[in-house]
């Protein structure tokens, strides 16, 4: 089995990217400036921020963090988006989510502008990558993607199971491992809370990438010996012997899957790492694109 370690790689496709942003600067070019969004003071998404912010800075990058209070309003957001949009400083931005319940996240995401939306969570993106036309790749399927390229993992005429069908993670990795190219070529099927039979499914699967947010939902008698399983769940489970009180778990039952597998990543250090690095990947695309 080999474990696939999503700290080590982001730790490398970001040194990989701060030896572009120097090559940048030794050549007097303008390096690649991120801006992220804070609304509120929503604990864990301080914690997200924080992470890209010190990310940006780790790679070379220009970093700005716009903090705004909890009771904006639906149209003060809109002019800060609008003036972002205007702002020929930034490369990208993001809008960490969730928004306060008095905001429509829909309304906000489609008023960004698709050549700095570097989540690629605008519909223009989402149909440039569908129609495999240069686009910012959601960051957490990008991720996936890369570790899939990375360590050689077989897909071409593989059959794959996704599990979610979510904007984010299901419906863009089964669009992008169905794609021709590095990591695609995959037979795809997509699976939903509708499903039925779902362990018959997934037991025929050579690829299982599991993305509902149900910790240890996948056991080892749904897996078929020698399946590659991708972990994208995270979950808060509470573990009154766990100093925080609580630990993180995936949507796989890790310990017995792992012996059937010949791939796998854990939870936590797979695919969750590998976000921000390609947040900062998008935003050097971004920069590479403007010039
Ligand atoms: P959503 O809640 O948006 O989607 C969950 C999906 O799972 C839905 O499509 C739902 O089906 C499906 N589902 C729910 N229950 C079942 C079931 N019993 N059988 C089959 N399918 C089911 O979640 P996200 O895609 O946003 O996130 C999924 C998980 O990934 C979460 O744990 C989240 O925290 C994690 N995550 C991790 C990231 C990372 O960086 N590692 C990034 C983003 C998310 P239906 O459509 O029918 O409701």
């Amino acid at each position: 089995m080999i474990l696939l370690d999503g700290k080590t790689t982001s730790q490398q496709i970001k040194e990989e990217i701060k030896e572009t942003v120097s090559k940048m600067k030794s050549h007097g070019e303008k390096v690649p400036h991120l801006a992220a969004v804070l609304v509120g003071n929503d604990g864990a998404s301080l914690t997200y921020v924080g992470s890209k912010v010190r990310s940006c800075e780790y790679v070379g990058f220009d970093s700005t963090l716009i903090r705004l209070d909890e009771n904006i309003s639906e149209e003060a957001l809109l002019e800060q988006i609008d003036t972002l949009n205007k702002d020929n400083a930034l490369d990208g931005y993001i809008v960490q989510l969730p928004l306060p319940k008095h905001i429509n996240e829909e309304k906000i995401l489609l008023a960004i502008d698709p050549k700095k939306d570097v989540d690629g969570f605008h519909p223009a993106n989402f149909g440039r990558m569908a129609l495999e036309l240069d686009a910012f790749i959601p960051a957490t399927p990008y991720g996936i993607m890369q570790l899939l390229e990375r360590y050689n993992v077989p897909t071409s005429g593989k059959h794959c199971v996704v599990v979610g069908r979510s904007h984010i993670v299901g419906r863009p990795i089964s669009i992008l491992m169905s794609q021709k190219g590095a990591a695609g070529n995959a037979t795809v099927t997509v699976a939903h809370s509708r499903t039925e039979n779902l362990a018959d499914l997934t037991r025929q699967a050579d690829i299982i990438v599991m993305a509902l947010g149900i910790p240890e939902y996948l056991t080892a008698d749904m897996v078929k010996e020698g399946a590659a399983i991708i972990d994208v769940g995270i979950t808060r489970v509470e573990d009154d012997k766990h100093p925080k009180g609580y630990v993180i778990k995936g949507d796989v039952a890790y310990d017995e899957v792992a012996q059937k597998a010949s791939y796998i990543t854990p939870v936590p250090g797979g695919v969750g790492p590998m976000t921000i690095a390609m947040l900062l990947k998008n935003t050097l695309l971004a920069r590479q694109w403007n010039k």
